[in-house]
């Protein structure tokens, strides 16, 4: 049976991976991420001499994944230095010589969850981290949609709460975003404590819930997604997710209706592969890419 390589390219951490088609992680490591002189070297060697087929690379962004496009397969306009126009697929494909398949971060852990996890068996669905950053993976007809670019749906611009006592965002692009009123940093920033340390705030969790009840709405509104992910570090807060669902259930003010909204239980769910969808998501990818 034929082995991946698989790599969930972070902005902290590289998780490098070997996984088989059954969506097995085999044998994993991480890595800091430093400088693609540091890293590179030390990501390559892990990878040689596995017999792999071929890499699946899900990436923190923003990314070219226009196979069209000159740059396809590098990093953009990345806050990490180092990283930014770095071309990392043709890299790779460079040094192992194998087929690199390529994706966003977010988009690689959707579709690990839809080849191996909870969405399994749909044809769309959409993956929701709350971490350090707001990201959106989205699947349709089973496979991850680009558009454009890819979404950014992290950076949706959200209606203020009258009584947010932030003033504005964090996100330094917009006074008003998802991931600039909801992410970790956003959390601590609005209360002076890490998100972990605000567990029986009450106040603290009524307004995130209320933030990314607007945004799951807007998603379901454009997209109708057949169900929806919601991961991150910030979901770890078990009573988040049952305050989003009561949240959106209100927000939609009975306009949408259907047998998943009857039963948002199933239908806003957390995630279910124990984080490794990123990297399953990324063999996911490796085994694409050999198929073509
Ligand atoms: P990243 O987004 O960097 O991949 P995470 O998804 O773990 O990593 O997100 C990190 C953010 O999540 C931090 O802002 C942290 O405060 C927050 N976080 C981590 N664990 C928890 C938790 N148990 N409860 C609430 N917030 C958490
Ligand atoms: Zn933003």
């Amino acid at each position: 049976m034929p082995l991946y390589g698989a790599l969930e390219a972070g902005g902290t951490k590289m998780v490098c991976a070997v996984g088989d088609e059954q969506g097995n992680i085999l044998e994993r490591v991480s890595l800091p991420t430093r400088t693609p002189e540091e890293t590179m070297p030390e990501m390559l060697a892990f990878y040689r001499g596995k017999d792999l087929s071929a890499l699946g690379v899900g990436c923190f962004g923003p990314v070219d994944l226009d196979r069209g496009s000159p740059t396809y397969g590098s990093i953009l306009a990345t806050p990490k230095l180092p990283w930014r126009d770095y071309p990392i697929v043709q890299r790779f494909e460079e040094a192992l010589g194998l087929p690199v398949g390529f994706d966003t971060d977010v988009n690689a852990a959707a579709l690990g969850e839809a080849t191996w996890g909870c969405t399994r068996g749909l044809a769309s669905s959409i993956y929701v981290t709350v971490g350090t950053g707001v990201g959106v993976g989205v699947v349709i007809d089973g496979r991850p949609y680009h558009g454009m670019m890819h979404p950014e749906a992290g950076h949706l611009f959200v209606a203020r709460h009258p009584d947010d006592p932030m003033p504005q965002g964090v996100c330094p692009y917009h006074p008003n975003c998802l991931e600039g009123l909801a992410s970790g940093p956003a959390i601590e920033r609005r209360w002076g404590k890490k998100a972990q340390e605000l567990s029986d705030r009450p106040e603290v969790w009524t307004l995130e819930a209320y933030y990314i009840a607007q945004a799951l709405c807007g998603y379901m509104m454009i997209l109708s997604p057949q169900r929806i992910i919601l991961g991150g570090g910030v979901t770890h807060q078990e009573h988040l997710l049952p305050l989003v669902r009561e949240e959106v259930r209100r927000q939609l003010g009975g306009y949408l209706v259907g047998k998943a909204l009857d039963d948002l239980e199933d239908y806003i769910v957390p995630v279910s592969l124990s984080d490794n969808q990123g990297v399953m998501g990324a063999v996911r990818l490796a085994m694409d890419a050999l198929a073509r």
